[in-house]
């Protein structure tokens, strides 16, 4: 860790760590408490991340709906699974878990989107509509996160080229993007090509 890694005060407060068996494999969780609201957020990771080498690394914002309950809506659990999977095959890796549910606009604004989302209207439609951002995500945790896994280089897997200059303005040296590729079904083909058009997602086939 250099120096000018730490332009400002975490927002976090590191609180507790365990072991984490899964089923794609043995990772350790670490929790932290956002200091400005009380929201728990969790890294995990897997192998010796104290060693010089790039890490693999997933950023994923909480996605209730896809991540518990396997919602078709859009992609956010096959892209979760896929980091799991890519980080067992690699045996070294980190999942950044921020509890930044729908962007950031919490789970019950998701569900007005959603159901905008019902009658027509596109994800981003859906939150100009509600007047709320298209993307209130804060990305600084994940930095303070890597700062303190004592992390400075790390191989970002995304599909989201946006989220590449978001993680670099905020600090985190992204020196390789790894696509996650997923399946598409015919409930989130639309989201995902809104994703590829309006928010300019990449899907490499
Ligand atoms: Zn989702």
């Amino acid at each position: 860790m250099t120096a000018n890694n730490h332009s400002s005060q975490s927002l976090l407060k590191r609180e507790a760590t365990c072991s984490l068996p899964t089923e794609w494999g043995k990772f350790t969780m670490v929790g932290y408490t956002e200091l400005a609201n009380n929201k728990d957020h969790v890294a995990l990771y897997m192998g010796d991340i104290t060693t010089p080498e790039p890490v693999l690394l997933r950023v994923h914002s909480e996605c209730l709906t896809g991540d518990a309950f396997f919602s078709q809506k859009c992609d956010c659990g096959p892209q979760l699974e896929a980091a799991f999977k890519m980080i067992q095959a690699e045996g070294r890796g980190v999942i950044i878990y921020l509890r930044q549910e729908g962007r950031g606009i919490g789970l019950i604004n998701k569900i007005k989107a959603y159901h905008l989302q019902d009658q027509g209207l596109d994800t981003v439609e859906a939150n100009l509509a509600l007047h709320l951002p298209i993307d209130a995500r804060n990305f600084q945790l994940a930095k303070d996160i890597l700062d303190d896994l004592n992390i400075n280089e790390v191989k970002l897997m995304t599909n989201n080229p946006n989220k590449i200059d978001t993680l670099k303005d905020s600090g985190i040296n992204v020196v390789e993007r790894i696509p996650v590729i997923i399946e598409t079904n015919p409930n989130n083909e639309k989201y995902i090509q809104t994703k590829k058009n309006k928010l300019h997602h990449l899907f490499d086939d």
